[in-house]
């Protein structure tokens, strides 16, 4: 499939209509999702409509952006007026949100064309999409396998070119890690640096809004369009946002001495070996490139899975309590009383996963447990950052792999929560930090199936993250590979 500026020329010189790019895409989604399952809804009646005044605009001669017509896919955590957001729950199959999230209010002004919502692991809760309320989404790659999650449907919608862009969130790593194992680019940025308006809440001092594509150049063009000040979220930061995409460069700046740190310990046990083999493969493109390379210690990394799977599960016991069945979502009709009611629903909407984070969350909070859990986790919170700090005083870049292994066979750690949890093991602590970073392939394993590098970066350096990622990415070869869509 084209790129976001491949398209973009074909609209300004009317070799081709946004109604014909998206009446395309459209039948390749319906040709797809029986084998995928990367979308929850599909919005073809306003993708038509939005296509159409694009091609009214361009027919009467007006400019147009780089994003007008372009078809686009959204995880189904953001809220889209009149338009079914469920984050995969079955607490919310009905719920038509009456307003409109912030990112997708961009989007819309941008000329985008929505063609619909992508599946999660429940309330962004996995990381594989298994825990959707509504069925997995395949990895095209080899359809027995996970797309990764929580974000899975926008990597997947991506990966297989049911979509040339799509908007994921990611609280511990459902950006980077899906993009990882379906062999895409996935992007966190800063927290703060894209509004959470209207994005539903799973652990509000974490989630952050981010862009997939099958290059870093159309990630960018995408991350320019949704990040910049929102008054409508408090934590959102009033910054300049710089033209990611113009800054792109082939290649480093000679004078630039980018001084890249590889993070000592994520080559620990528990790394498959074809992961480790690729990614230092990687790191040594990157040295080529014009990198000074750096082994960098950040003592305390591994403590970011157990600070955050008590940080995390606390918000989220908080965030959650809302779904009290009174004003939207599903309803127990057959409860006898208000409590009834709300424990019935509860019971009922609620999957295993999200229970569990729920009590595990208000474990944590309780009175007399405060202290021993969610206190100190915050103040492994600080430590982890610390640790970057430092790190960042000697390098520009840190990298890593994205997640120690390749996609794994679905139904594979679903009984093991924390074989699962294990897979973020590198992308959580990114979180906890509140910095950048980007997952862009970096091969295959024996299987077939994509690996990820993880360049991390010091808050609001996306412009230096996406400029070292896309220079990686154009001396390789890796995100021309197109997946098999075949069970292997
Ligand atoms: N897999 C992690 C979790 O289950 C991260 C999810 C996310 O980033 N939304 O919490």
């Amino acid at each position: 499939m084209a790129s976001i500026r491949e398209l973009h020329k074909q609209l300004v010189r009317k070799e081709r209509s946004a109604v014909e790019i998206t009446t395309e895409t459209l039948e390749r989604i319906q040709k797809l999702e029986p084998q995928l399952h990367s979308f929850l809804h599909i919005t073809a009646d306003l993708a038509m409509e939005q296509a159409k005044a694009v091609d009214q605009k361009i027919a009467a001669g007006e400019e147009i952006g780089l994003l007008a017509g372009i078809p686009m896919a959204v995880k189904d955590n953001m809220c889209m007026q009149g338009i079914p957001t469920t984050c995969a729950s079955r607490i919310l199959e009905n719920f038509v949100p009456p307003y409109e999230s912030t990112v997708t209010e961009r989007l819309r002004e941008s000329g985008a064309v929505i063609l619909g919502k992508t599946n999660l692991d429940e309330f962004a809760m996995g990381s594989s999409t298994e825990n959707s309320g509504f069925g997995r989404t395949c990895n095209p790659w080899d359809l027995s396998r996970v797309s990764g999650g929580s974000s899975g449907g926008s990597a997947v919608a991506v990966a297989s070119e049911e979509a040339p862009l799509a908007l994921g969130s990611d609280t511990g790593g459902s950006i980077r890690q899906p993009a990882s194992l379906c062999g895409v680019v996935g992007m966190k940025p800063t927290y703060g640096l894209v509004s959470r308006f209207g994005l539903v809440a799973y652990a509000s001092s974490l989630d952050q809004i981010g862009p997939f594509a099958r290059s870093v150049e159309d990630a960018a063009i995408l991350l320019g369009a949704i990040a910049g000040y929102d008054p409508r979220d408090a934590t959102s930061l009033k910054v300049e946002i710089p033209d990611y995409a113009k800054l792109l460069r082939p290649n480093f700046h000679p004078k630039a001495r980018l001084r890249i740190g590889v993070i000592k310990e994520t080559f620990g046990s528990g790394l498959d070996a074809q992961v480790e083999e690729k990614v230092k493969t990687a790191i040594e493109v990157l040295q080529q490139l014009g990198a000074e390379i750096q082994v960098i210690s950040c003592p305390r990394f591994g403590y970011g899975l157990p600070a955050y799977y008590i940080i995390a599960p606390s918000e989220a016991s908080a965030n959650l309590a809302r779904y009290d069945a009174v004003r939207y979502g599903l309803r127990d009709e057959k409860a006898e009383n208000l409590v009834e009611m709300y424990k019935k629903t509860r019971a009922e909407g609620f999957g295993t996963e999200v229970k569990r984070r729920i009590m595990l969350g208000t474990y944590a909070l309780s009175a007399g447990y405060y202290d021993a859990y969610y206190l100190k986790a915050q103040k492994v919170r600080t430590l982890i950052k610390q640790d970057f700090d430092s790190a960042f005083e000697k390098v520009d870049v840190l990298v890593c792999p994205t997640s120690p292994t390749t996609a794994f066979k679905a139904g594979e750690k679903t009984d093991d929560p924390l074989q699962m949890y294990l897979s973020d093991l590198m992308t959580i602590p990114v979180n906890l930090a509140g910095l950048p970073a980007v997952s862009v392939p970096c091969g295959f394993d024996q299987d077939g199936l994509p690996i990820g590098l993880q360049l991390i970066g010091k808050v609001l350096r996306e412009d230096l993250l996406l400029q070292v990622a896309h220079a990686y990415e154009q001396s390789t070869e890796w995100h021309f590979q197109k997946p098999t869509l075949k069970q292997k």
